[in-house]
Protein backbone atom coordinates (compact mmCIF):
# COMPACT_ATOMS: atom_id res chain seq x y z
CA UNK A 1 0.00 0.00 0.00
CA UNK A 2 1.00 3.40 -0.97
CA UNK A 3 1.63 6.82 1.79
CA UNK A 4 -1.38 8.44 1.43
CA UNK A 5 -2.17 10.54 4.41
CA UNK A 6 -5.67 8.97 3.97
CA UNK A 7 -6.16 5.36 5.33
CA UNK A 8 -9.23 2.83 5.79
CA UNK A 9 -9.06 2.92 9.35
CA UNK A 10 -9.43 -0.18 11.70
CA UNK A 11 -13.56 -0.81 11.18
CA UNK A 12 -12.77 -4.47 9.45
CA UNK A 13 -14.38 -4.04 6.60
CA UNK A 14 -12.78 -5.24 3.52
CA UNK A 15 -14.70 -2.89 1.19
CA UNK A 16 -13.40 -0.26 2.44
CA UNK A 17 -9.96 -0.95 2.24
CA UNK A 18 -10.64 -2.20 -1.16
CA UNK A 19 -12.52 0.87 -2.13
CA UNK A 20 -9.35 3.35 -0.97
CA UNK A 21 -7.07 0.98 -3.46
CA UNK A 22 -9.28 1.80 -5.94
CA UNK A 23 -9.45 5.28 -5.42
CA UNK A 24 -5.71 5.65 -5.35
CA UNK A 25 -5.62 3.45 -8.81
CA UNK A 26 -8.43 6.08 -10.21
CA UNK A 27 -5.90 8.98 -9.58
CA UNK A 28 -2.97 7.76 -10.63
CA UNK A 29 -5.22 6.85 -14.60
CA UNK A 30 -6.91 9.90 -14.38
CA UNK A 31 -3.83 11.44 -14.53
CA UNK A 32 -1.98 9.13 -16.85
CA UNK A 33 -4.87 9.53 -18.99
CA UNK A 34 -5.13 13.02 -19.24
CA UNK A 35 -8.50 13.21 -17.82
CA UNK A 36 -7.00 16.07 -15.47
CA UNK A 37 -4.21 17.71 -16.60
CA UNK A 38 -2.93 21.16 -17.44
CA UNK A 39 -6.20 21.68 -19.68
CA UNK A 40 -8.44 20.20 -17.39
CA UNK A 41 -7.06 20.98 -14.13
CA UNK A 42 -10.74 19.57 -12.12
CA UNK A 43 -12.76 16.47 -12.54
CA UNK A 44 -15.40 14.21 -10.12
CA UNK A 45 -14.72 10.46 -10.83
CA UNK A 46 -16.84 8.07 -9.62
CA UNK A 47 -16.40 3.98 -8.45
CA UNK A 48 -19.17 2.26 -10.11
CA UNK A 49 -18.22 -0.92 -8.26
CA UNK A 50 -18.05 1.39 -5.08
CA UNK A 51 -21.64 2.22 -6.22
CA UNK A 52 -23.40 -1.31 -7.03
CA UNK A 53 -21.96 -2.44 -3.96
CA UNK A 54 -24.11 0.40 -1.75
CA UNK A 55 -27.41 -0.75 -3.75
CA UNK A 56 -27.33 -4.48 -2.64
CA UNK A 57 -25.99 -3.63 0.72
CA UNK A 58 -28.61 -1.70 1.23
CA UNK A 59 -31.41 -3.99 -0.49
CA UNK A 60 -29.52 -6.98 1.46
CA UNK A 61 -30.21 -5.06 5.32
CA UNK A 62 -34.01 -4.74 4.52
CA UNK A 63 -34.27 -7.60 2.92
CA UNK A 64 -32.59 -9.48 5.94
CA UNK A 65 -35.27 -7.71 8.87
CA UNK A 66 -38.51 -7.58 6.87
CA UNK A 67 -40.81 -10.55 6.37
CA UNK A 68 -40.91 -12.79 2.80
CA UNK A 69 -42.67 -10.80 0.41
CA UNK A 70 -42.63 -7.64 1.74
CA UNK A 71 -42.53 -4.85 -0.93
CA UNK A 72 -39.76 -2.35 -0.79
CA UNK A 73 -38.78 0.27 -2.76
CA UNK A 74 -35.42 2.07 -2.38
CA UNK A 75 -36.20 5.22 -4.24
CA UNK A 76 -32.63 7.03 -4.23
CA UNK A 77 -32.87 11.12 -3.57
CA UNK A 78 -31.53 12.14 -7.13
CA UNK A 79 -31.13 15.73 -5.54
CA UNK A 80 -27.76 13.54 -4.38
CA UNK A 81 -26.11 13.25 -7.75
CA UNK A 82 -28.36 14.46 -10.31
CA UNK A 83 -26.51 12.29 -13.22
CA UNK A 84 -28.30 10.20 -15.69
CA UNK A 85 -26.00 7.73 -16.15
CA UNK A 86 -26.08 7.15 -12.44
CA UNK A 87 -29.46 6.90 -11.95
CA UNK A 88 -29.32 4.47 -14.48
CA UNK A 89 -26.98 2.14 -12.61
CA UNK A 90 -28.66 2.72 -9.90
CA UNK A 91 -31.87 1.26 -11.73
CA UNK A 92 -29.75 -1.78 -12.70
CA UNK A 93 -28.88 -2.07 -9.44
CA UNK A 94 -32.66 -2.13 -8.36
CA UNK A 95 -32.71 1.48 -6.92
CA UNK A 96 -35.55 3.48 -8.01
CA UNK A 97 -35.89 7.45 -7.88
CA UNK A 98 -36.77 10.26 -5.41
CA UNK A 99 -37.64 13.41 -7.18
CA UNK A 100 -38.57 16.41 -6.11
CA UNK A 101 -39.02 18.57 -9.08
CA UNK A 102 -39.61 18.57 -13.09
CA UNK A 103 -35.73 18.98 -13.40
CA UNK A 104 -35.47 15.69 -11.22
CA UNK A 105 -38.32 13.93 -12.75
CA UNK A 106 -36.94 14.49 -16.28
CA UNK A 107 -33.47 13.28 -15.75
CA UNK A 108 -35.15 9.97 -13.78
CA UNK A 109 -37.27 9.18 -17.00
CA UNK A 110 -34.33 10.25 -19.10
CA UNK A 111 -32.44 7.37 -17.46
CA UNK A 112 -35.25 4.67 -17.84
CA UNK A 113 -37.12 4.75 -14.38
CA UNK A 114 -40.50 3.48 -14.63
CA UNK A 115 -43.03 5.41 -13.64
CA UNK A 116 -43.40 2.70 -10.73
CA UNK A 117 -40.65 3.28 -9.45
CA UNK A 118 -40.70 6.90 -8.99
CA UNK A 119 -41.84 8.77 -5.89
CA UNK A 120 -42.30 13.12 -5.99
CA UNK A 121 -41.92 14.87 -2.90
CA UNK A 122 -41.44 18.14 -2.52
CA UNK A 123 -42.58 21.49 -0.86
CA UNK A 124 -43.63 23.27 -3.59
CA UNK A 125 -45.22 21.45 -6.12
CA UNK A 126 -47.44 23.46 -9.19
CA UNK A 127 -50.63 22.11 -10.34
CA UNK A 128 -49.04 21.61 -13.75
CA UNK A 129 -46.12 19.21 -11.85
CA UNK A 130 -49.39 17.07 -10.03
CA UNK A 131 -51.29 17.10 -12.98
CA UNK A 132 -48.24 15.41 -14.85
CA UNK A 133 -47.38 13.04 -11.99
CA UNK A 134 -50.70 12.08 -11.55
CA UNK A 135 -51.15 11.28 -15.61
CA UNK A 136 -48.09 9.22 -15.60
CA UNK A 137 -48.77 7.26 -12.37
CA UNK A 138 -46.11 8.47 -10.52
CA UNK A 139 -46.25 8.33 -6.58
CA UNK A 140 -46.98 11.60 -4.82
CA UNK A 141 -46.40 12.23 -1.20
CA UNK A 142 -48.71 16.02 -0.55
CA UNK A 143 -47.06 18.27 1.89
CA UNK A 144 -50.20 20.26 3.49
CA UNK A 145 -53.35 20.91 3.70
CA UNK A 146 -53.41 23.09 0.61
CA UNK A 147 -51.67 20.63 -1.98
CA UNK A 148 -53.99 17.34 -0.47
CA UNK A 149 -56.94 19.95 -1.59
CA UNK A 150 -55.10 20.20 -5.62
CA UNK A 151 -54.73 16.55 -5.25
CA UNK A 152 -59.20 16.28 -4.04
CA UNK A 153 -59.63 18.35 -8.05
CA UNK A 154 -57.16 15.80 -9.63
CA UNK A 155 -58.66 13.03 -8.25
CA UNK A 156 -61.84 14.29 -8.90
CA UNK A 157 -61.31 15.11 -12.71
CA UNK A 158 -59.43 11.96 -13.84
CA UNK A 159 -58.50 8.68 -12.97
CA UNK A 160 -55.14 8.10 -11.59
CA UNK A 161 -52.68 4.60 -10.93
CA UNK A 162 -50.51 7.07 -8.66
CA UNK A 163 -50.35 5.83 -4.77
CA UNK A 164 -50.85 9.39 -3.10
CA UNK A 165 -49.83 9.67 0.51
CA UNK A 166 -49.35 12.88 2.64
CA UNK A 167 -45.56 13.43 3.97
CA UNK A 168 -46.12 14.13 8.27
CA UNK A 169 -43.77 15.84 10.27
CA UNK A 170 -43.22 13.97 13.48
CA UNK A 171 -41.89 16.75 15.55
CA UNK A 172 -39.43 14.78 17.29
CA UNK A 173 -36.41 17.42 17.04
CA UNK A 174 -33.65 18.25 15.08
CA UNK A 175 -29.84 16.78 14.73
CA UNK A 176 -26.45 18.56 14.68
CA UNK A 177 -26.92 20.37 11.29
CA UNK A 178 -30.05 22.75 11.56
CA UNK A 179 -29.96 23.53 7.82
CA UNK A 180 -30.89 19.82 7.27
CA UNK A 181 -33.10 19.23 10.15
CA UNK A 182 -36.47 18.45 8.58
CA UNK A 183 -38.34 17.07 11.70
CA UNK A 184 -37.93 19.94 14.14
CA UNK A 185 -41.30 21.53 15.70
CA UNK A 186 -41.06 24.10 13.25
CA UNK A 187 -40.13 22.98 10.06
CA UNK A 188 -41.08 23.82 6.49
CA UNK A 189 -41.61 20.08 5.36
CA UNK A 190 -45.23 18.12 6.21
CA UNK A 191 -47.81 18.54 8.34
CA UNK A 192 -47.13 18.93 11.54
CA UNK A 193 -47.92 15.93 13.67
CA UNK A 194 -48.00 17.02 17.55
CA UNK A 195 -49.96 20.65 16.10
CA UNK A 196 -52.84 21.35 18.55
CA UNK A 197 -55.48 19.60 16.16
CA UNK A 198 -53.18 18.18 13.26
CA UNK A 199 -53.44 14.07 14.84
CA UNK A 200 -57.22 14.53 14.59
CA UNK A 201 -57.17 16.19 11.23
CA UNK A 202 -55.08 13.79 9.76
CA UNK A 203 -57.07 11.04 10.61
CA UNK A 204 -59.89 12.17 9.33
CA UNK A 205 -57.91 13.22 6.26
CA UNK A 206 -57.28 9.69 5.39
CA UNK A 207 -61.15 8.23 6.53
CA UNK A 208 -62.71 10.96 4.01
CA UNK A 209 -60.36 10.04 1.31
CA UNK A 210 -60.11 6.18 0.91
CA UNK A 211 -57.51 7.27 -2.18
CA UNK A 212 -54.76 8.19 0.41
CA UNK A 213 -52.93 4.81 0.77
CA UNK A 214 -49.43 6.07 2.16
CA UNK A 215 -47.51 7.59 4.92
CA UNK A 216 -44.39 9.77 4.19
CA UNK A 217 -41.75 11.08 6.66
CA UNK A 218 -37.96 12.07 6.11
CA UNK A 219 -36.20 12.65 9.98
CA UNK A 220 -33.39 14.65 8.14
CA UNK A 221 -30.14 14.33 6.79
CA UNK A 222 -26.69 14.34 7.96
CA UNK A 223 -25.89 15.03 11.34
CA UNK A 224 -29.12 13.54 12.44
CA UNK A 225 -28.39 10.77 14.89
CA UNK A 226 -30.01 6.84 13.63
CA UNK A 227 -32.31 6.59 17.29
CA UNK A 228 -33.98 10.22 16.22
CA UNK A 229 -34.59 8.88 12.90
CA UNK A 230 -36.28 5.54 14.13
CA UNK A 231 -38.37 7.69 16.86
CA UNK A 232 -39.40 9.78 13.77
CA UNK A 233 -40.41 6.62 11.84
CA UNK A 234 -42.31 5.12 14.94
CA UNK A 235 -44.45 8.16 14.91
CA UNK A 236 -45.47 7.60 11.63
CA UNK A 237 -46.21 3.88 12.05
CA UNK A 238 -48.31 4.74 14.84
CA UNK A 239 -49.87 7.06 12.82
CA UNK A 240 -51.28 4.59 10.11
CA UNK A 241 -51.86 2.24 12.98
CA UNK A 242 -54.64 4.52 14.18
CA UNK A 243 -55.78 5.36 11.06
CA UNK A 244 -56.38 1.62 9.61
CA UNK A 245 -57.87 0.66 12.92
CA UNK A 246 -60.72 3.51 13.05
CA UNK A 247 -60.49 2.94 9.10
CA UNK A 248 -61.41 -0.63 9.80
CA UNK A 249 -59.12 -1.58 7.10
CA UNK A 250 -55.57 -1.72 5.90
CA UNK A 251 -56.41 2.15 4.29
CA UNK A 252 -52.50 3.23 4.46
CA UNK A 253 -50.80 0.01 2.85
CA UNK A 254 -47.14 1.76 2.31
CA UNK A 255 -44.56 3.84 4.90
CA UNK A 256 -42.28 5.77 2.80
CA UNK A 257 -39.54 6.26 5.73
CA UNK A 258 -37.29 8.79 3.64
CA UNK A 259 -33.82 8.63 3.27
CA UNK A 260 -30.68 10.47 5.94
CA UNK A 261 -28.43 7.93 6.88
CA UNK A 262 -25.44 10.05 7.80
CA UNK A 263 -21.96 9.57 6.68
CA UNK A 264 -18.81 9.66 7.89
CA UNK A 265 -16.60 12.18 6.33
CA UNK A 266 -14.10 11.73 8.76
CA UNK A 267 -12.50 8.48 7.51
CA UNK A 268 -12.65 6.04 5.40
CA UNK A 269 -15.15 3.55 7.27
CA UNK A 270 -18.50 3.08 6.14
CA UNK A 271 -20.18 4.02 9.08
CA UNK A 272 -23.39 3.61 9.68
CA UNK A 273 -24.39 0.82 7.91
CA UNK A 274 -27.52 0.31 6.08
CA UNK A 275 -27.25 -3.27 7.92
CA UNK A 276 -26.96 -1.16 11.71
CA UNK A 277 -30.16 1.12 10.64
CA UNK A 278 -32.23 -1.79 9.77
CA UNK A 279 -31.17 -3.64 12.50
CA UNK A 280 -32.15 -0.09 14.60
CA UNK A 281 -35.71 0.09 13.01
CA UNK A 282 -36.63 -3.17 13.15
CA UNK A 283 -36.26 -3.20 16.87
CA UNK A 284 -37.62 0.44 17.91
CA UNK A 285 -40.70 -0.51 14.87
CA UNK A 286 -41.26 -4.09 14.61
CA UNK A 287 -45.04 -4.09 13.24
CA UNK A 288 -42.86 -2.06 9.95
CA UNK A 289 -41.15 -5.19 9.07
CA UNK A 290 -43.83 -7.87 9.50
CA UNK A 291 -45.29 -7.62 6.08
CA UNK A 292 -48.72 -5.63 6.43
CA UNK A 293 -46.62 -3.09 5.06
CA UNK A 294 -44.99 -1.74 1.96
CA UNK A 295 -42.07 -0.04 2.27
CA UNK A 296 -40.24 3.16 0.39
CA UNK A 297 -37.17 4.57 1.58
CA UNK A 298 -35.25 7.82 -0.03
CA UNK A 299 -31.65 7.58 0.90
CA UNK A 300 -29.18 9.69 -0.97
CA UNK A 301 -25.69 10.80 0.80
CA UNK A 302 -25.10 7.40 1.93
CA UNK A 303 -25.40 5.82 -1.32
CA UNK A 304 -23.04 7.82 -3.29
CA UNK A 305 -20.80 10.00 -0.88
CA UNK A 306 -17.65 7.72 -0.56
CA UNK A 307 -18.12 6.11 -4.23
CA UNK A 308 -17.29 10.42 -5.06
CA UNK A 309 -13.25 12.14 -5.54
CA UNK A 310 -12.93 15.45 -6.92
CA UNK A 311 -9.63 15.48 -8.26
CA UNK A 312 -7.79 19.14 -9.03
CA UNK A 313 -4.48 20.36 -9.92
CA UNK A 314 -2.39 22.27 -7.75
CA UNK A 315 -1.81 25.74 -9.82
CA UNK A 316 0.66 27.10 -7.08
CA UNK A 317 1.92 26.73 -3.90
CA UNK A 318 2.67 29.94 -1.95
CA UNK A 319 3.15 31.41 1.09
CA UNK A 320 1.62 34.98 2.90
CA UNK A 321 2.43 36.04 6.50
CA UNK A 322 3.57 32.50 7.56
CA UNK A 323 0.68 31.04 5.76
CA UNK A 324 1.43 28.14 3.52
CA UNK A 325 -1.09 27.73 0.78
CA UNK A 326 -1.88 25.27 -1.96
CA UNK A 327 -4.07 26.88 -4.69
CA UNK A 328 -6.01 24.28 -6.29
CA UNK A 329 -8.80 24.61 -8.59
CA UNK A 330 -11.51 22.91 -6.47
CA UNK A 331 -13.07 25.03 -4.37
CA UNK A 332 -16.67 26.85 -4.00
CA UNK A 333 -18.24 25.80 -6.85
CA UNK A 334 -17.86 21.89 -6.25
CA UNK A 335 -17.67 22.16 -2.62
CA UNK A 336 -20.52 25.47 -1.61
CA UNK A 337 -21.09 23.90 1.72
CA UNK A 338 -18.24 23.21 2.93
CA UNK A 339 -17.01 26.74 1.85
CA UNK A 340 -19.72 28.94 3.48
CA UNK A 341 -20.00 26.45 6.46
CA UNK A 342 -17.07 24.65 7.25
CA UNK A 343 -17.89 23.40 10.63
CA UNK A 344 -20.88 21.43 10.09
CA UNK A 345 -19.01 19.93 6.29
CA UNK A 346 -15.49 19.19 6.87
CA UNK A 347 -13.54 17.26 4.07
CA UNK A 348 -11.26 15.05 3.49
CA UNK A 349 -8.09 15.99 1.30
CA UNK A 350 -5.45 13.39 0.24
CA UNK A 351 -2.32 14.34 -1.50
CA UNK A 352 -0.73 13.15 -4.68
CA UNK A 353 2.24 14.02 -7.02
CA UNK A 354 2.44 15.28 -10.50
CA UNK A 355 1.73 11.60 -11.76
CA UNK A 356 -1.13 11.01 -9.47
CA UNK A 357 1.42 8.81 -7.10
CA UNK A 358 0.25 9.16 -3.43
CA UNK A 359 2.17 12.21 -2.07
CA UNK A 360 4.66 10.88 0.60
CA UNK A 361 6.42 13.01 3.42
CA UNK A 362 6.05 14.60 6.66
CA UNK A 363 2.85 16.66 7.39
CA UNK A 364 3.03 20.48 6.72
CA UNK A 365 -0.03 22.40 8.08
CA UNK A 366 -1.41 24.28 4.71
CA UNK A 367 -4.45 25.48 3.68
CA UNK A 368 -6.39 24.33 0.60
CA UNK A 369 -7.71 26.80 -1.28
CA UNK A 370 -10.17 26.96 -4.45
CA UNK A 371 -9.62 29.27 -7.28
CA UNK A 372 -12.65 31.72 -7.10
CA UNK A 373 -12.24 35.28 -5.89
CA UNK A 374 -13.13 35.29 -2.38
CA UNK A 375 -10.57 34.90 0.63
CA UNK A 376 -13.06 32.35 1.91
CA UNK A 377 -13.02 29.76 -1.16
CA UNK A 378 -10.71 27.50 1.08
CA UNK A 379 -11.76 23.70 1.39
CA UNK A 380 -9.68 22.87 4.09
CA UNK A 381 -7.52 25.64 6.95
CA UNK A 382 -4.78 24.82 8.72
CA UNK A 383 -4.45 20.91 7.54
CA UNK A 384 -1.32 18.81 8.04
CA UNK A 385 -0.71 17.57 4.50
CA UNK A 386 2.39 16.54 2.51
CA UNK A 387 3.74 19.12 1.19
CA UNK A 388 1.96 20.13 -1.92
CA UNK A 389 3.60 22.29 -4.95
CA UNK A 390 2.93 23.29 -8.58
CA UNK A 391 1.23 20.32 -11.05
CA UNK A 392 0.62 17.98 -7.60
CA UNK A 393 -2.83 17.05 -7.22
CA UNK A 394 -5.28 16.99 -4.36
CA UNK A 395 -7.80 15.01 -4.31
CA UNK A 396 -11.04 15.88 -1.87
CA UNK A 397 -13.01 12.55 -0.86
CA UNK A 398 -16.04 11.38 -0.36
CA UNK A 399 -17.57 14.26 -2.64
CA UNK A 400 -20.17 11.66 -4.41
CA UNK A 401 -22.79 13.27 -3.20
CA UNK A 402 -24.20 16.53 -3.09
CA UNK A 403 -20.85 18.10 -4.06
CA UNK A 404 -19.27 18.17 -7.56
CA UNK A 405 -22.81 17.11 -9.52
CA UNK A 406 -24.13 20.36 -8.10
CA UNK A 407 -22.57 22.76 -9.14
CA UNK A 408 -22.35 26.13 -8.37
CA UNK A 409 -21.66 29.04 -10.88
CA UNK A 410 -19.52 31.29 -8.83
CA UNK A 411 -16.65 33.20 -11.30
CA UNK A 412 -18.57 31.58 -14.47
CA UNK A 413 -16.73 28.12 -13.16
CA UNK A 414 -16.41 25.60 -15.53
CA UNK A 415 -18.89 22.54 -14.73
CA UNK A 416 -15.83 19.98 -14.53
CA UNK A 417 -16.04 16.65 -16.27
CA UNK A 418 -17.29 13.26 -14.39
CA UNK A 419 -15.93 10.13 -15.25
CA UNK A 420 -17.05 6.71 -14.14
CA UNK A 421 -14.44 3.82 -13.16
CA UNK A 422 -14.05 0.69 -13.41
CA UNK A 423 -10.74 -1.75 -13.06
CA UNK A 424 -10.09 -3.77 -16.27
CA UNK A 425 -7.23 -6.40 -15.72
CA UNK A 426 -4.71 -4.61 -14.09
CA UNK A 427 -5.80 -0.92 -14.87
CA UNK A 428 -8.57 1.18 -14.75
CA UNK A 429 -11.17 1.95 -17.28
CA UNK A 430 -13.45 5.43 -17.64
CA UNK A 431 -16.64 6.24 -18.98
CA UNK A 432 -18.08 10.11 -19.10
CA UNK A 433 -20.51 10.60 -17.24
CA UNK A 434 -20.97 14.04 -18.11
CA UNK A 435 -18.34 16.32 -20.43
CA UNK A 436 -16.47 19.34 -18.78
CA UNK A 437 -18.71 22.07 -19.56
CA UNK A 438 -17.17 23.93 -21.77
CA UNK A 439 -16.26 28.47 -22.03
CA UNK A 440 -18.91 28.44 -25.46
CA UNK A 441 -21.54 27.33 -23.12
CA UNK A 442 -21.04 29.11 -20.56
CA UNK A 443 -21.71 32.23 -22.87
CA UNK A 444 -24.51 30.69 -23.99
CA UNK A 445 -26.00 29.95 -20.88
CA UNK A 446 -25.48 33.53 -19.92
CA UNK A 447 -27.40 35.10 -22.81
CA UNK A 448 -24.88 35.39 -25.23
CA UNK A 449 -27.25 34.90 -27.95
CA UNK A 450 -28.77 38.77 -26.90
CA UNK A 451 -26.13 40.41 -26.10
CA UNK A 452 -27.66 43.44 -27.33
CA UNK A 453 -31.12 42.95 -25.30
CA UNK A 454 -30.52 45.65 -22.88
CA UNK A 455 -29.25 48.17 -25.16
CA UNK A 456 -32.09 47.70 -27.52
CA UNK A 457 -34.81 48.04 -24.79
C1 LIG B 1 -32.93 15.04 0.71
C2 LIG B 1 -34.02 14.07 0.94
C3 LIG B 1 -33.74 12.72 1.03
C4 LIG B 1 -32.34 12.17 1.00
O1 LIG B 1 -31.59 12.50 2.11
P1 LIG B 1 -30.11 11.91 2.31
O2 LIG B 1 -29.60 12.53 3.53
O3 LIG B 1 -29.33 12.30 1.09
O4 LIG B 1 -30.23 10.43 2.40
C5 LIG B 1 -34.81 11.83 1.16
N1 LIG B 1 -36.07 12.28 1.21
C6 LIG B 1 -36.39 13.57 1.14
C7 LIG B 1 -37.81 13.98 1.19
C8 LIG B 1 -35.38 14.51 1.01
O5 LIG B 1 -35.68 15.81 0.95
Amino acid sequence: MSGTAVRATGHGDGDDGERVARRDDAVRAAVEQRLVGPGAPLAGLLDVTGIRASAAALRAAFESVSAPGTEILHAFAVKATPLVPVLRLLHAAGIGAEVAGPGELALARAAGIPVARTVLDSPAKTPAELREALALGIAVNADNPQELARLDALVRSAATRSPLGLRVNPQVGGGAIEALSTATATSKFGVALQDEGAREWLVRAYLDRPWLTRLHTHTGSQGVPLSLMARGVAEVYQLAEEINRRAGRQQVDTLDIGGGLPVDFGSDATAPTYAQYARLLAEVVPGLFGGRYGLVTEFGRSLLAKHGTVLARVEYAKSAGGRRIAVTHAGVQIATRTVYAPASWPLRIAGYDAKGRPKPGPGVVQDIAGPACFAGDLLAEGRALPPLDQGDHVAVLDTGAYYFAAHYAYNSLARPGVYGFVRDGGGIRFATVREPQTVQEIVAESGGDRAAALTEL
